[in-house]
C-alpha cells in the first residue's frame, strides 16, 4: 500500500495529538497540585497546608477558596480565627477584595482544639500568626486524627522578622503555598508588608490603610510615608 503524503499527514496530526495531550496533562499537573492529589488518605491520617504571604498578597481568599471547594465536595468545613481580628465581622473570614466565610472566634489554640467537632473534615484557620505557639501541636494532632488543616498567616511582621508561630507552622506542614502581592512602589513582586504610620504594635490589626505591598528593594523595616499616587 502507497504511504506518500497519506503518512505525512497522519504524522502531522500525530504530533498535533501528542503535543495537545501533552499540554493537558500540563495543566491537569497544575490543578492537581491543589485539593486532588491531596485528598488521598491511604493510611487515614490528615495533613496540613500553610499559606503564608505578605499583607494584599491573597492569603485569605486562597484560603477561602480552598474551603469553599471542600463545601461543595459536601466536606464538612469548620474555620477558626483568632478574637483579636474584629475587621470587618466577628463570625467571618474575610479577604481584601470582599469574600467571606462563617467563621468560630478563638482566643487559644487549646480553645480552638475542643471546638472541633469529631466529624469535621476540613479545618480553616485564618491568621495564624495571632496564635500561641500551642497553636503548632495543635495542628498535629487535628492532621494526626485525619483532619485536612489549612492555616493561612503573616510570615513577617512590618520589620521583616518572622512572625512566630508562622515559621514552626510551615515546618510541620505537608504543603506549603507562599503568595505574593506586587510593590506600590517599583511593581516587582512584594514580599513586605510596609508600615505606612508611627506605631508600637506589632500588627495593626484591620487597618489595610495604614500598610502596603513593597518589594525587597523598596522595603523599610520601620514606618515609612506613603507611596503617592
Ligand atoms: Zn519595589
Amino acid at each position: 500500500m502507497p504511504r506518500g503524503p497519506d503518512f505525512g499527514l497522519r504524522g502531522f496530526f500525530f504530533i498535533i495529538k501528542i503535543f495537545a495531550k501533552r499540554q493537558l496533562i500540563m495543566i491537569e499537573g497544575y490543578f492537581d497540585d491543589t485539593e486532588e492529589r491531596r485528598r488521598v488518605r491511604q493510611n487515614g491520617t490528615g495533613w496540613i497546608e500553610v499559606i503564608v504571604g505578605s499583607m494584599f498578597s491573597g492569603k485569605s481568599e486562597e484560603l477561602i477558596r480552598r474551603l469553599t471547594r471542600a463545601r461543595i465536595a459536601r466536606q464538612k468545613v469548620q474555620v477558626f480565627k483568632p478574637k483579636i481580628d474584629a475587621r470587618y465581622s466577628r463570625e467571618e473570614i474575610a479577604s481584601h477584595s470582599g469574600q467571606t466565610h462563617t467563621s468560630l472566634p478563638v482566643t487559644t489554640a487549646a480553645e480552638l482544639l475542643a471546638q472541633v467537632e469529631p466529624d469535621t473534615e476540613v479545618v480553616g484557620i485564618d491568621e495564624g500568626q495571632f496564635f500561641d505557639m500551642e497553636i503548632v501541636e495543635a495542628v498535629n494532632r487535628l492532621a494526626a486524627g485525619g483532619k485536612r488543616v489549612i492555616v493561612a498567616g503573616l510570615d513577617q511582621d512590618y520589620t521583616g522578622k518572622p512572625f512566630e508561630p508562622m515559621p514552626q507552622l510551615l515546618c510541620v506542614a505537608e504543603f506549603i503555598t507562599k503568595t505574593h502581592a506586587i510593590c506600590v512602589k517599583c511593581g516587582s513582586t512584594a514580599n513586605y508588608s510596609q508600615r505606612t504610620v508611627e506605631s508600637e504594635a506589632r500588627v495593626e490589626v484591620g487597618a489595610a490603610d495604614k500598610y502596603e505591598a513593597r518589594c525587597r528593594k523598596c522595603f523599610v523595616p520601620h514606618a515609612d510615608a506613603p507611596t503617592e499616587g
